[in-house]
């Protein structure tokens, strides 16, 4: 379901950010991608979204040679796979309804579809009451449960986090991996950067290590395995 082959990426500084990667995902899992910092695993991530192109081989994501897409297709591409970053990216002058709705693919859909829905996602993430604040009005761990909640209104067999939990303490850490878990539960493959070795040693799930643009390590119940 998503598929790289043989993919390399050299920006135009001349790093190589991804050299050779060759990585296979099943639907239903879950995988933290981890490496120390500058090892590509943000470029891992903005490829499989579409931030970035590489410069060889082929991403295959739900049956989409990505490679092949033109660019108008990309916001629709985007919209099938949810995306959560460490900063959250909400709109700040839209409250967390509108944040979750604007996201919202409104094309054949009639205003109380998309209600029922926002209202669906904000009660999974346990926001419901807090629908008409502003992003600033909310705690880091509430604001990036709006972003969970936006990533998943269109039901994407996908969703892809960079860093989720690393702007937050433990315990709001822990609370949003809890969320991830569920959605994970109903077959929604989440992969995950990270750098939090207490929540990758602790919900065990399969770990690719990258380093230098490449795979050092995939293992399907794997620990953090670094000491930063
Ligand atoms: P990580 O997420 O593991 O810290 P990145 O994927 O962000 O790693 O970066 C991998 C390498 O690519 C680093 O050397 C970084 O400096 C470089 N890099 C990332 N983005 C760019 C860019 N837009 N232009 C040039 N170099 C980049
Ligand atoms: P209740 O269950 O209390 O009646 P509602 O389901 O009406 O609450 O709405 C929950 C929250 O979502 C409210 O704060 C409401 O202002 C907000 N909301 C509902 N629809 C919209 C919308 N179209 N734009 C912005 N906020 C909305």
């Amino acid at each position: 379901m998503i598929e790289l082959q043989n993919v390399y990426k050299k920006y135009p500084n001349g790093v190589m950010a991804a050299n050779g990667l060759n990585v296979k995902i099943k639907q239903g899992e879950f995988v933290y991608v981890v490496g120390p910092s500058g090892a590509g695993k943000s470029t891992f991530i903005k490829l499989i979204y579409r931030e970035e192109r590489p410069t060889s081989g082929t991403i295959i994501v739900n049956g989409v040679n990505l490679s092949k897409m033109r660019n108008g297709r990309i916001p629709y591409y985007r919209r099938q796979i949810g995306v959560v970053f460490q900063d959250y990216k909400l709109l700040p002058t839209l409250n967390v309804y509108e944040n979750i709705a604007f996201a919202m693919e409104v094309i054949e859909k009639n205003p109380a579809e998309i209600r029922k829905r926002v209202m669906e996602v904000l009660g999974q993430v346990g926001l419901t009451q807090k629908a008409r604040m502003l992003p600033e009005e909310l705690s880091g761990g509430e604001q990036q449960r709006v972003s969970i909640a936006r990533s998943i209104v269109n039901k994407p067999k996908v969703v892809i986090a960079d860093e989720p939990t690393g702007n937050l303490d433990p315990e709001t850490s822990w609370e949003i991996m809890k969320i991830l878990d569920d959605i994970n539960q109903t077959g929604t493959t989440i992969v995950m950067a990270t750098h939090n070795r207490e929540i990758v040693n602790a919900i065990q799930h399969r770990v690719i290590a990258i380093e230098g643009g490449k795979v050092v390590r995939d293992e399907r119940q794997g620990g953090y395995g670094y000491e930063d």
